[in-house]
C-alpha cells in the first residue's frame, strides 16, 4: 500500500507543532502515513483545495489565515459539520468517498475535552468568564453554547466583543451572555466558576498575567489557552492560590486527537501525541 499523505495548510506555517504530534500518532497507530506542511498564500487556496484528491491528500488541518475561506469554499463544494457551520471556520478537512471535501472544526470540542479531562470541570449550569473575543474565544464560547448558566466576555476591543455576542445570539439564548467592561470585571469574575484566558497575554517571555492576582477567588478554575510554555503568570498566580489551573496544551492536543480520529476512524494515541507536542515545544522554544 502507498503511504498516505496528510498535512497542515496555512501561511506561514513553518512553526506548526502539528507535524510532530500527528507523525508520532501515525507511527504509534501503525499507519503508514506522512504529515507535512502546506504553505499556501491566500490567492492559491482555492486551487489547492480543488486539487486535494488529485494530490493524494487524505486529510488536512487548516490554520491561520485560511480557516474562514476554507469554510466558504467547502460550503459551496462539499459539506460542513454542524459546529464548523455554526462557528464559521474549519480546522480539519477530509475528502469523502465521492472525492467531495468534508470539513470540521475540532477547536471547540478539543477545548471541551481538555476542560473535562485536564481541569475536571463540567461547564453545564456554571458561570464562565472569557477574557478575549478573537478566534479562539469565539470557538470556546460557540462550543459552550447554552451549557453554562452565564457567559461573561471581556476584551479591550469592544467591536470584537460586540461581534462575538451577536454571533452567539444568532444561535443561543442571548440572556446567558454579557459583555463586561475590562475596567470593571471584578463583580462578574467573582460570580464565575471558570476563567478562560483567550488573549495572547502570556505567550511572550516576561508577559504579566492579564488578571490582577487579587481578583482570583477561592474555587475559581483557570484555563489559559496559551500553550507555548509550561506555565504562564496567570497559571502561576492561580497555582500559588491553590486554584486548579492549566495551560492550553490540552486543547491543542485534543483538537489534533479529534482530527486524527476523523481521518482514520481510530482512537488517537493521546499519550504519545502529548509527549511529541511537549518535545516539539522544547525544540521550537
Ligand atoms: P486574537 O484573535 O488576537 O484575539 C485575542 C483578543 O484578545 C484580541 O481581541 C485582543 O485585543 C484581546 N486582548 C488583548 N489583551 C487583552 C486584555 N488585557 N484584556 C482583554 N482582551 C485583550 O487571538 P486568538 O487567535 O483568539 O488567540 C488567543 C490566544 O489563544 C493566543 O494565546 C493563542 O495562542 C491561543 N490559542 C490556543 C489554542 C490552543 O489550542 N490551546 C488555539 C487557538 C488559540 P487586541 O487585538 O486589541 O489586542
Amino acid at each position: 500500500m502507498t503511504k498516505m499523505i496528510y498535512g497542515v495548510l496555512g501561511h506561514p506555517v513553518g512553526h506548526s507543532l502539528s507535524p510532530a504530534m500527528q507523525n508520532a500518532a501515525f507511527k504509534a497507530a501503525g499507519i503508514d502515513a506522512e504529515y507535512g506542511v502546506y504553505d499556501v498564500a491566500p490567492e492559491g487556496l482555492e486551487d489547492f483545495l480543488s486539487n486535494l484528491s488529485r494530490k493524494g491528500i487524505s486529510g488536512l488541518n487548516v490554520t491561520i489565515p485560511h480557516k474562514i475561506k476554507t469554510k466558504e469554499y467547502i460550503e459551496q463544494n462539499g459539506s460542513l459539520d454542524s459546529f464548523a457551520r455554526k462557528l464559521g471556520a474549519v480546522n480539519t478537512v477530509k475528502p469523502g468517498p465521492d472525492g467531495k471535501l468534508c470539513a470540521f472544526n475540532t477547536d471547540g470540542p478539543g477545548f471541551y475535552r481538555s476542560l473535562v479531562e485536564d481541569l475536571k470541570f463540567e461547564p453545564e449550569g456554571k458561570s464562565v468568564f472569557v477574557l478575549g473575543s478573537g478566534g479562539a474565544a469565539t470557538a470556546v464560547v460557540m462550543y459552550l453554547g447554552n451549557g453554562p448558566k452565564r457567559i461573561f466576555i471581556s476584551d479591550v476591543d469592544e467591536e470584537k466583543t460586540t461581534a462575538l455576542k451577536k454571533h452567539y445570539d444568532g444561535y443561543y439564548d442571548r440572556s446567558r451572555i454579557s459583555i463586561v467592561d475590562p475596567m470593571k470585571m471584578e463583580k462578574d469574575l467573582d460570580a464565575s466558576d471558570l476563567l478562560v484566558n483567550a488573549t495572547p497575554i502570556g505567550m511572550k517571555d516576561g508577559d504579566p498575567s492579564p488578571i490582577v492576582k487579587d481578583m482570583l477567588h477561592k474555587g475559581l478554575r483557570v484555563y489559559d489557552l496559551v500553550y507555548n510554555r509550561p506555565a504562564t503568570e496567570l497559571v502561576r498566580d492561580a497555582t500559588r492560590l491553590k486554584l486548579h489551573a492549566v495551560t492550553g496544551l490540552g486543547m491543542l492536543l485534543y483538537q489534533g486527537a479529534i482530527a486524527f480520529e476523523i481521518w482514520t476512524g481510530r482512537p488517537a494515541p493521546v499519550t504519545v501525541m502529548k509527549k511529541a507536542l511537549k518535545e516539539a515545544l522544547k525544540v521550537n522554544g
